[in-house]
């Protein structure tokens, strides 16, 4: 039985918009790139999206933080932004009576935003349980949905909604996972979460700006990352930005994950909480340039992949 992720929501900040323009784009692209081949039959329309680059017929998403970790029977649900209204929807999120656990980074707006359209949270019987290393996530929570800002308070929702609030570097049993919760570099603070069971590790590090990279020995998240089979990491920013324009902004750039990533001995890589006003195009020439650079950094060791709405990694 090994691990599976599966990615709701993955843009950093904000939701990003999917405009008709966008669209009307795709498919002109699309269109262009047919040429001479025949689109007669079904399975040859198929094909052909199928060939198609995934910024064309595809694209990186729209959703907030939002992850689902499953093993088994059992999951986890890392943060609640706007992926949290889609994963609600899925077939296993309606199953009656159901006790989810939430685990959370840390309250920023784009990491809770989805929590009041989460629709398994109106029903009675439901049990929903939101562990955080943040003091008085209550309140956060509460707030959020207090007029005048949203018109439904948390009160009014009928599951049993609890909270349980978890330290840093302690080990804990969530669900039947071992999850060690670890602080980063964020404004606010934002916790990482090494998830482990039976025998298959991740770590969830979403919203963390770390100064160190791979040339520096001793770095506790390299010690917390250590042999992980899956990284999700805060890529937000080009080496650039991270460096000049956006420095203790409390992101990191997809370089510095390379780097971190190949001195963990971490195997796959998913670069997380992309920008939010990044193109389709623009991300897909990230990812591209990403794995040009772990190619020679990790001596083809290290996989890479950028998270999108509805991306599954099974491990
Ligand atoms: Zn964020
Ligand atoms: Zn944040």
């Amino acid at each position: 039985m090994g691990m599976n992720v599966r990615f709701w929501g993955s843009r950093g900040s904000l939701p990003t918009s999917c405009s008709a323009a966008t669209i009307r784009a795709k498919l002109l692209r699309a269109l262009e790139l047919v040429g001479e081949r025949s689109l007669a039959t079904a399975e040859e329309r198929q094909r052909f999206i199928d060939e198609l680059p995934f910024a064309v017929a595809g694209g990186f998403g729209t959703n907030t933080s939002c992850v689902e970790v499953a093993s088994g029977e059992e999951r986890l649900i890392l943060d609640a932004g706007t992926g949290l209204r889609d994963l609600g929807g899925s077939p296993e999120a309606g199953r009656h009576p159901a006790t989810f656990h939430l685990l959370l980074s840390h309250p920023h707006w784009d990491h809770i935003q989805g929590f009041p359209f989460f629709m398994p949270a109106y029903r009675p019987g439901n049990r929903i349980i939101i562990h955080g290393c943040h003091p008085r996530l209550s309140e956060v929570f509460t707030n959020q949905q207090k007029m005048p800002s949203f018109p439904v308070p948390l009160a009014a929702m009928a599951a049993e909604i609890e909270f349980v609030q978890l330290e840093p570097d302690e080990e804990y049993t969530i669900n039947g996972f071992t999850v060690t919760p670890m602080r980063l570099n964020h404004p606010g603070d934002s916790y990482a979460f090494r998830i482990r069971r039976q025998g298959r590790t991740m770590v969830y590090a979403t919203d963390g700006e770390h100064k160190e990279n791979g040339d520096s020995k001793g770095y506790p998240f390299v010690d917390f990352c250590k042999g992980a089979d899956l990284l999700i990491f805060d890529a937000q920013y080009s080496l650039r930005d991270a460096l000049v324009d956006k420095e203790n902004w409390g992101h990191s750039s997809n370089l510095v994950g390379v780097e971190l990533a190949v001195i963990s001995e971490v195997r796959r890589l998913c670069l997380f909480h992309s920008e939010h006003t990044g193109d389709d195009e623009g991300l897909a020439r990230f990812l591209a340039d990403t794995r040009k650079y772990a190619e020679i950094y990790g001596q083809g060791l290290l996989e890479v992949e950028l998270a999108y709405d509805g991306l599954l990694m099974e491990f």
